[in-house]
């Protein structure tokens, strides 16, 4: 019986890992959940799964929730606040952690799960984009084994022998990222002036929380999940490639040198991933329809506009750059997706906001843990000065 964290739990993510888990209770327990506020919302799971722990990311959240979860007479325990999610992610109630959190404040319990020689399902994108080297190296030393849940990225790790990286010895030419192009796939600049969030989060194929669709309609999700290939897989930049494939049915294509692609294709539906990160190496039933390819008929095929989603591009640039380029990224997207949801920052000037952060700051190796908190917050203040000083 495998004792799964879900980190994250209320999300999104956090829900189809639920799903999943449900169908199979010989098989699967959900022992730890976590979310960031949401007590009512965590107490309902609580009471759905009784785990042994729930964690609550706001510590100003937590009486509310032992309250709640005692009047229902639950025994699990409950503990908040960011070292909670740490010491739960490598705590011995789990031996499979669900990294779906949100942004860089999922950073520290994922690097805790890794270093615990934990199962980690890796949603997480964001941490792996700040700290990739810092993944990796816990990974290392940690023993356990990542899986993917990203769509591309499993689908990457289930075309790739042995889910592998060291890609020339593979005879891996190119991995190729599919994108659906988001809601504006097909429109110019001037197409974009005055989006509403609203409109931004209205994502075609997938339902996803309101950070990650917003990155999708600026196509930085896809700019990320290029770093994140990076790491995952040890793919130099050039050989990351990024195709527009409207359907969101080919999560990603691996090519080889002798000719041969392989591609996962599936319905858009993010159990499938999660199943497979739960069970592998085996298969699992995740409730996903079974693909029509005579319905769905044909698949499309076509080039990113990089000149009207800038942002694409401005990760391929902290990718190359490395170091801390790529957590000077991470963290002044979220701050300009934050300010544009919340009506604050017009849709066209979040690439602006990250091009002047990365513009203004020194960038460094990447060291450790630390460094990388106080280099994410320096690239928040740089953010906000930026969208102070140009835009409100
Ligand atoms: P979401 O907004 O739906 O859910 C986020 C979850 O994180 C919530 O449970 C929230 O309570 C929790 N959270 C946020 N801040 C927290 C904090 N400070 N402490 C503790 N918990 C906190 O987001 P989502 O769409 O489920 O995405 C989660 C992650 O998975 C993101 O990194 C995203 O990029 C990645 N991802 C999502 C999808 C998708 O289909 N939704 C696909 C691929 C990757
Ligand atoms: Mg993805």
């Amino acid at each position: 019986m495998r004792q799964v964290a879900v980190l994250g739990a209320t999300g999104s993510i956090g829900g189809s890992a639920l799903d999943v888990i449900a169908r199979h209770p010989q098989r699967f327990r959900a022992s730890v959940l976590a979310a960031h506020r949401s007590v009512e919302a965590l107490a309902a799971l609580c009471e759905r799964f009784h785990p042994d722990l729930a964690v609550i990311g706001d510590p100003a959240c937590e009486e509310a929730l032992r309250a709640r979860l005692g009047a229902a007479g639950l025994a699990t325990r409950v503990t908040a606040g960011a070292e909670a999610l740490v010491e739960a992610a490598a705590s011995d109630r789990c031996d499979t952690v669900v990294a779906a959190i949100v942004g860089a404040a999922g950073l520290a319990s994922t690097l805790a799960a890794a270093r615990a020689g934990k199962r980690l399902l890796l949603a997480n994108k964001e941490a792996v984009v700040m700290a990739g080297p810092l993944l990796r190296a816990a990974l290392q030393a940690g023993g356990g084994e990542l899986l993917p849940i990203d769509s591309e990225h499993n689908a990457l790790f289930q075309c790739l022998p042995n889910g592998r990286g060291d890609l020339s010895g593979a005879g891996v030419r190119r991995l190729i990222l599919t994108a659906s192009g988001g809601p504006f796939r097909g429109r110019r600049r001037d197409e974009l002036v005055g989006i509403t969030p609203e409109q931004a989060v209205a994502h075609p194929n997938w339902r996803m929380g309101r950070k990650i669709s917003v990155d999708s309609a600026t196509l930085m999700n896809k700019g990320l999940e290029v770093i994140e290939a990076h790491f995952l897989f040890d793919a130099a930049p050039d050989a990351i490639d990024v195709v527009v494939h409207p359907q969101s049915i080919v999560h990603s294509l691996v090519e080889y040198t002798d000719g041969s692609v392989l591609a996962q294709l599936g319905n858009p539906d993010m159990r499938t991933a999660l199943a497979y990160g739960l069970a592998w190496p085996e298969r699992v039933a995740a409730g996903v329809a079974p693909l029509d390819l005579l319905a769905l008929g044909r698949l499309e095929f076509q080039a990113p506009d990089p000149d009207t989603f800038r942002c694409l591009a401005l990760a391929y640039r902290a990718l190359r750059a490395g170091g801390t380029a790529p957590a000077v990224l991470n963290a002044a997207n979220e701050v300009a997706v934050a300010a544009f949801l919340d009506g604050q920052l017009p849709f066209l000037a979040i690439a602006e906001v990250i091009e002047a952060t990365l513009d203004a700051t020194a960038l460094e190796p990447v060291r450790d843990l630390a460094q990388l908190v106080q280099t994410d917050l320096t690239a928040r203040h740089t953010a906000q000065r930026m969208m102070r000083r140009s835009f409100c």
